[in-house]
């Protein structure tokens, strides 16, 4: 048996803000990352809309990029005192991750961060407060996925958090809040989508459930995502990211990943490169290593898209979004040869172990794992 689970309502498109002031109960806590929505004015009118619902506000702010276990804990503190029904995430998706956790903390505050690290080791929420995230970048669909990822920045681990219950009650995809995104943020973002989609598509847990969702969003970055980043203010392209984000998120959560994310997550973390210009780079080398293994699927993209080549048309996009088509050309990457080959190993055996491995078409050697690592750092393509 399987199940395809995403949140109860999903309100989208101009305005959908506005569905805030709709909301009924006593106390709404907000949760935000840094300054952005502050400085854009979402937060306000945010809280604006709450207010007039009757409802009174405390905003929890400052979540970090890769937010830790530190700000979890203290987010939970200030949700013990405050005894919101609702919890409101807005922001990108470390403000959205970070918030779900703090929740489970809240619900449940015996618990320790070690407790809730093993997959579907959450217990049931809902006891104290409903959910509801806001997105405010179309990448990570947090806003619909059973995924939090939180880092113990002690240890230095990226832990991901896998459970039915932090699936969101609500989710808002207002394509006026990513607006404001600039535009390699869009660019990399926009990719993360994109490695969604084709993962998701060709893994081996896809399902006629997943499949439309995936394909339909991998269609929408190709057309939107250039005009997106050529003009940030083209809101038809806002709004048609904003939702593939989501379209994507909803396969992925259900149909999981495959290795442009495990690959990803390792040489991110040494090399300090964003997720999703992580994927963009991986996408093409990954799509040729998996081809003959999901080569129907794979044939299905190219027939949609009228295309012949998957791995060569996402090498122009990435031309067209002014992404480097190898890691070794990212302008502000100063490592040399010499240290890319010392830590090559380790990345490709930690990258062997990603939870993202499992459902990859082609089940991939440590071998292969460190060839995949070397063409997309200096550029060799893969036949
Ligand atoms: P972040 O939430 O980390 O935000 C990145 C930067 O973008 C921040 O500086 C933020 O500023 C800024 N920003 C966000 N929105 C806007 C906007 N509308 N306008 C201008 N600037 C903006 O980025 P991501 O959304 O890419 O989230 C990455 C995190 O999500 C990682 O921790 C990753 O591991 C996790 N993740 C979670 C998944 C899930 O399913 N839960 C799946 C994949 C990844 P500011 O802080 O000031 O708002
Ligand atoms: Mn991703």
């Amino acid at each position: 048996m399987k199940s395809f689970l995403v949140p109860p309502q999903i309100s989208f498109g101009p305005n959908s803000l506005d569905y805030l002031g709709t909301l009924q109960g006593e106390r709404a806590m907000l949760v935000t990352g840094g300054s952005s929505m502050k400085k854009f004015g979402f937060l306000d009118r945010a809280e604006k809309h709450l207010t007039q619902a009757g409802l009174s506000c405390k905003i929890i702010d400052g979540v970090e990029p890769n937010p830790s276990v530190k700000t979890v804990l203290r987010g939970k503190e200030e949700m013990l005192a405050f005894k919101p029904d609702w919890i409101i995430a807005i922001g990108g998706g470390s403000a959205l991750d970070a918030a779900k956790i703090m929740w489970v903390f809240y619900e449940h505050p015996e618990l320790n961060f070690e407790d809730i690290i093993d997959v579907f080791s959450i217990p049931k929420l809902r006891n104290k407060a409903r959910f509801i995230a806001i997105p405010s970048t179309s990448g990570t669909a947090s806003e619909i996925t059973a995924f939090s990822v939180i880092t113990d920045s002690e240890k230095k681990i990226k832990y991901p958090l896998v459970s039915p219950e932090i699936i969101p009650d609500i989710a808002i995809v207002d394509p006026e809040i990513p607006a404001t995104m600039p535009p390699h943020i869009t660019a990399n973002t926009g990719m993360d989508v994109m490695a969604h989609a084709v993962e998701a598509f060709v893994s081996i847990n896809a399902s006629d459930y997943s499949d439309p969702l995936a394909l339909r969003a991998i269609e929408m970055v190709f057309e939107y995502l250039p005009l997106a980043v050529a003009d940030g203010k083209n809101l038809k392209a806002r709004e048609k990211m904003h939702n593939a984000s989501t379209l994507a998120g909803m396969a992925f959560s259900n149909a999981s990943l495959g290795i442009i994310h495990s690959l990803a997550h390792k040489i991110g973390g040494e090399l300090h490169i964003d997720h999703g210009l992580a994927n963009a780079i991986l996408l093409p080398y990954v799509i040729q290593f998996n081809y003959q293994a999901a080569a129907e699927k794979f044939s299905v993209i190219e027939k949609t898209l009228g295309i012949n080549s998957l791995a060569n048309a996402i090498r122009e996009l990435n031309q067209k979004i002014n992404i480097p088509a190898n890691f070794k050309d990212i302008d502000w990457l100063e490592i040399t040869a010499d240290y890319f080959e010392e830590i090559v190993d380790r990345m490709a055996q930690n990258a062997l172990q990603d939870p993202c491995t499992l459902t990859n078409p082609l089940q991939p050697t440590v071998g292969d794992m460190k060839e995949l690592y070397r063409n997309s750092f200096y550029g060799v393509a893969a036949q």
